[in-house]
């Protein structure tokens, strides 16, 4: 495995395999890795079907308002570079902010409203960061095919649309949730939870449990769903909804109806930790 930190370099290494026909494929992360992000380098073998692999590990600065966990967010270096290895990772980018953000910058990416609702309220300034930074990242790395996790559905929905909208060329897949025993769904956030909030943290692949069972019962009006699911979270002591919602994929509205667009998504905090965790119909 290569380590590469310098985004002209990484380009250049991506030109050369372009030129050589070798497909990429690419992976990006903020490290501190776990089997959830060990998955998607699995998904792009098999779905991408790419000879060359490029994970990149950056803590964006750009998607964390001030009051957010920028400073704290788990940085783990070591682990992180022999996880990549063994998971067969050509090549490491592990570019510094400095080079992302050269001090004279003033473009950035937004996709319209679709970055202001769900998780866009309480973190306004977020999707804009996440759209600013994998524009960058697709330019520099330049990969055929890249992954990105159903755990972060809405970011996944925006990437989509800006890749379509800005006409850019890698294929986009989708992977699937990887979780925790007891259904909680991986995250390197979960580390900041008490042993009690860890505890209680399944109340939200629960929740969305019985919302798919309700489905399956025939029941498609969505706010009967929401408030089933609210209530079960509400009977968990140390849980604080954020939101709670059901949208269509394509555009991040909300449905009245279930249809077979529809995501599930909701976000629940434990404390100062906030949790993420949803199904697509
Ligand atoms: P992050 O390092 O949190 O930015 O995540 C990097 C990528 O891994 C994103 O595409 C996430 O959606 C994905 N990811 C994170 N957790 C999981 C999980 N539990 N299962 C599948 N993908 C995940």
């Amino acid at each position: 495995m290569i380590v590469i930190t310098s985004p002209k370099e990484m380009n250049a290494w991506s030109q050369t395999m372009r030129v050589k026909k070798e497909r990429i494929g690419f992976v990006p992360t903020m490290g501190c890795l776990h089997a959830g992000h060990l998955s998607l380098v699995d998904v792009l073998r098999k779905q991408g079907k790419c000879g060359q692999v490029v994970m990149s590990i950056f803590v964006n600065p750009l998607q964390f308002a001030p009051n957010e966990d920028f400073d704290k967010y788990p940085r783990t270096w070591d682990h992180d570079k022999k996880l990549a290895e063994g998971a067969g990772i050509d090549v490491l980018f592990y570019p510094t902010a400095a080079d992302m953000y050269p001090a004279n910058a003033k473009t950035f990416v937004e996709v319209g409203d679709m970055g202001k609702v769900m998780c866009g309220i309480t973190r306004p300034s977020h999707f804009r960061g996440v759209t600013s930074v994998v524009a960058k990242l697709l330019n520099i790395v330049a990969p055929h095919v890249t992954v990105f996790g159903q755990k972060d559905a809405q970011q996944f929905f925006i990437i989509r649309r800006m890749v379509h909208d800005l006409m850019m060329e890698t294929e986009l897949i989708m992977a699937p949730i990887i979780r925790e025993k007891d259904g909680l769904a991986m995250s390197s956030r979960n580390m900041y939870l008490s042993a009690d909030e860890r505890d209680q943290a399944v109340c939200l692949s629960e929740s969305l449990e019985m919302a798919r069972k309700m489905i399956s019962g025939g029941e498609k009006n969505t706010g009967v769903i929401i408030q089933k699911m609210h209530d079960h979270i509400q009977s968990h002591p140390l849980a604080k909804i954020d939101y709670i919602t059901i949208v269509d994929t394509e555009t991040l509205d909300e449905l009245t109806n279930i249809n077979s667009n529809a995501l599930i998504a909701l976000a629940i905090y434990f404390g100062k930790t906030r949790l993420i965790d949803n199904i697509i119909l």
